[in-house]
């Protein structure tokens, strides 16, 4: 057993959980669901961070490339700066990353200025409710979750407005701040949740409600979990059952489908809930992120650096 995490062990957590689930989960992306467990059969054997399909084991992919530009955005302006956050997703995009979402790639290529170019993709396409804004947002959760509720919601919506048109990626962006914000400072975000329910905008409240409901199981998503609803949904329901770090990432993999991205969102909850030492050492051993498009060529980030950046995005701010 572990003792109970002082915040800093799960600011640490947060974002070292959220790329190692990103890594965990890459191999497996597309795949069915129990490829996972069928593979990996009993917890804590190891090896579960055998990488594959393109990847190296324990090489994070765009979800975690992505948060890092928002983080280095975020320390290098003292703040939110989103004009600079867009361009340093287009130079990421312009460095050929492994890999990037389909819409995301497209709003950042097409051209139009940084407050025009995903709501015009979104009045062409009409579907703009990936999971794209939300698998990023681990580092802004933990740099404004100092600032309060409506300070940290707000930005969630800002910089997902950057890429994702519809305000349903908006909103579960946002739902997810807040319950990080809650978890960080020690508080039970699953008790929250009704709360937090109440600050989504109507128009997007009814369909959060129903997926974060505590009957609700992934088997009920009514879209692949490549949507941000069911995305966020599953979690969830990763949090609410299990009782450590390492049992929720392995649920959230076992889901199959967008496995990378559902696995950062639930180890970033699971890694503020139990803090960085729960996080297995098998798996933050040989976690790696390559960083396209950074000022410095060649830049990959380890555990060592991830728990640094995560120290600097929660340290208090003056002013
Ligand atoms: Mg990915």
């Amino acid at each position: 057993m572990h003792s109970v995490p002082d915040r800093a062990q799960r600011a640490a957590g947060a974002l070292v959980g959220s790329a190692v689930g990103d890594a965990l989960g890459a191999p497996f992306e597309f795949g069915l669901a129990g490829d996972f467990s069928a593979r990996f059969p009993v917890p804590g054997r190891g090896g579960e961070m055998c990488g594959g399909a393109g990847w190296d084991a324990g090489e994070a992919t765009d979800d975690t490339q992505m948060a890092l530009h928002v983080a280095d955005s975020l320390l290098a302006n003292a703040g939110l700066d989103l004009p600079d956050i867009f361009g340093r997703f287009q130079r990421w995009a312009a460095a050929e990353p492994k890999d990037i979402g389909l819409q995301t790639e497209d709003v950042l290529t097409n051209g139009m200025p940084w407050d025009l170019a995903a709501q015009l993709h979104f009045q062409v396409n009409h579907r703009a409710a990936g999971n794209g804004s939300l698998m990023r947002a681990t580092t802004a959760a933990l740099y404004f979750a100092r600032e309060g509720r409506a300070a940290t919601m707000d930005a969630a919506r800002g910089i997902a407005a950057l890429t994702h048109g519809d305000r349903a990626a908006w909103e579960g962006t946002a739902l997810f701040h807040e319950l990080l914000r809650l978890t960080l400072a020690g508080a039970d975000p699953l008790a929250a949740v009704p709360q937090t329910l109440a600050l989504v905008h109507p128009d997007h409240r009814e369909r959060y409600a129903t997926v974060l409901a505590p009957g609700w199981h992934p088997d009920d998503a009514t879209e692949f979990n490549g949507a941000v609803w069911p995305c966020l949904g599953s979690a969830v329901w990763a949090l609410r059952t299990t009782a450590s770090y390492e049992e929720a990432v392995r649920a959230a993999v076992d889901l199959g489908g967008d496995t990378d991205t559902v696995a950062a969102v639930t180890g970033a909850l699971a890694g503020a809930r139990h803090g960085i030492a729960a996080i297995p050492a098998g798996w933050t051993a040989p976690l790696h992120v390559p960083l396209p498009g950074a000022a410095e060529p060649g830049r990959t980030l380890r555990l060592a650096d991830l728990t640094d950046l995560a120290h600097r995005l929660d340290a208090p701010r003056p002013g």
